[in-house]
């Protein structure tokens, strides 16, 4: 007698191989050659070799997807993205590149920064920052982005950080990709405004908004010179935790602020950038279980005087994360290439750099229990890569080597059938 099998719908097949990034795996990836994984609804039910399926599985109703010859690996997760912005900044970008000072632009009209894109974004509505956003979700997720977080930031008022919360909701309603929502209203100090009003403001009008409408999942603050205070980043993420918002910051971006303490202190769930953040302080918050994340194509963009050493931040034993940052400065929609310039700028593994990008990400939005690896029970998020190896994700600079992706249970990218 035979025990009654889950029955799947939908079966991803014989690839070359499959990448689980399961916690436990050896080699970080979870290698299996061969592979194949099984669906039903939006949950896996199954994973493992091929031979292996029929006998965990009913597969008699199972729409079957042919994946020989390719690599199959969970979805990626983009866990640091300022998606959602009014306008361009491509003249002040053009325009550092040889060194240009763009106070002259600025002086012109031309946006430049924080404050230049907000201007733009506070003359958008909410229908027309969805409208630019989602191109850029779209792209995205062609190139096998399943999970994204998407900050505000760029409103610094009441009313527009709450519209850009607004429209982080409607994309993740209208769109495949899942979207995360963070309040970053700390993003920078509004030039109609002063510093202490704003951080008033912050504290006594947006978050008791942000939690009554249910806008967001996590607190961000932008804590850097120039920026906001360490004083001011503790009050700011504290209100968050009060208002059942989870902490994050960005953290020694471009100064050394001395806020790793408090991020590990208040149980960060991710602490971003860390370009200037000394051993010690990494190593409080690798003790604290803060997921660190980088963000190597940021680093290029702004062509940082001390990039990110990765390496450093595995090798002090860290839970590592990778994200675009995604934003008018750094416009970046491929986790790819991000994995590329994490493994030969930052000298990761390419096995490293996946996990970072799947499995790592998903702890820096604190999601790791429902996506970043293909396990029974998670959520259906995966992509089908057209190439028989995943090293030659680092290995193909520039490319998409993205062919299907599966967003909870459902296909919704294929570019052999498109
Ligand atoms: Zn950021």
């Amino acid at each position: 007698m035979t025990a009654h099998k889950p029955a799947a719908d939908l079966l991803v097949n014989g690839a070359a191989e499959l990448l689980t990034c399961r916690p436990d795996a050896p080699d970080l990836v979870g290698r299996i050659p061969n592979g194949s994984v099984a669906i039903a609804g939006e949950r896996i039910l199954a994973v493992g070799p091929a031979a292996e399926m029929a006998r965990a599985v009913d597969l008699g109703r199972a729409r079957v997807i042919d994946a020989s010859g390719r690599t199959i690996l969970p979805g990626f997760v983009d866990c640091h993205t300022h998606v959602v912005f009014g306008g361009s900044r491509v003249e002040e970008y053009a325009a550092r590149l040889t060194g240009e000072n763009v106070d002259s632009l600025a002086a012109l009209g031309v946006p430049v920064g924080i404050r230049g894109t907000a201007a733009l974004t506070r003359s958008l509505s909410v229908d027309q920052l969805v409208g630019q956003a989602l191109p850029r979700l779209g792209e995205m997720l062609a190139s096998g982005t399943t999970t994204a977080e998407s900050k505000s930031g760029y409103g610094l008022s009441v009313e527009s950080e709450l519209d850009l919360l607004r429209v982080n909701r409607r994309l993740n309603e209208t769109q495949p990709v899942d979207v995360l929502s963070t309040f970053l209203g700390a993003h920078a100090i509004p030039e109609d405004s002063s510093r202490a009003t704003y951080v008033s403001a912050i504290l006594e009008e947006m978050l008791p908004a942000v939690a009554a409408e249910g806008l967001a999942e996590f607190c961000d603050v932008y804590c850097d010179d120039g920026f906001y205070t360490l004083d001011e980043s503790r009050r700011i993420l504290e209100g968050g935790l009060e208002h059942g918002l989870q902490p994050k910051i960005h953290l020694d971006a471009y100064s050394h602020t001395g806020a790793a303490p408090l991020a590990a202190e208040l149980g960060c769930v991710s602490a971003d950038h860390l370009n200037l953040t000394p051993p010690e302080g990494i190593e409080l918050l690798v003790d604290a279980g803060v997921t660190l994340v980088a963000m190597p194509a940021l680093d290029l963009a702004v062509a940082h005087p001390q990039p990110l050493h990765a390496r450093e931040l595995v090798d002090a034993g860290g839970e590592l994360a990778l994200a675009t940052d995604m934003c008018p400065g750094c416009w970046l929609t491929s986790m790819q290439l991000v994995i590329v310039l994490a493994c030969r700028l930052q000298r990761l593994s390419v096995a490293e750099a996946v996990r970072a990008a799947t499995l790592g990400a998903a702890a820096a939005l604190g999601c790791e229990q429902e996506i970043g690896s293909l396990e029974p029970g998670k959520l259906a998020d995966l992509i089908v890569l057209d190439v028989p190896r995943f090293e030659e994700l680092a290995y193909r600079l520039g490319r998409n080597s993205v062919e299907k992706v599966v967003k909870r249970g459902v296909v919704v990218i294929d570019r052999v059938a498109a």
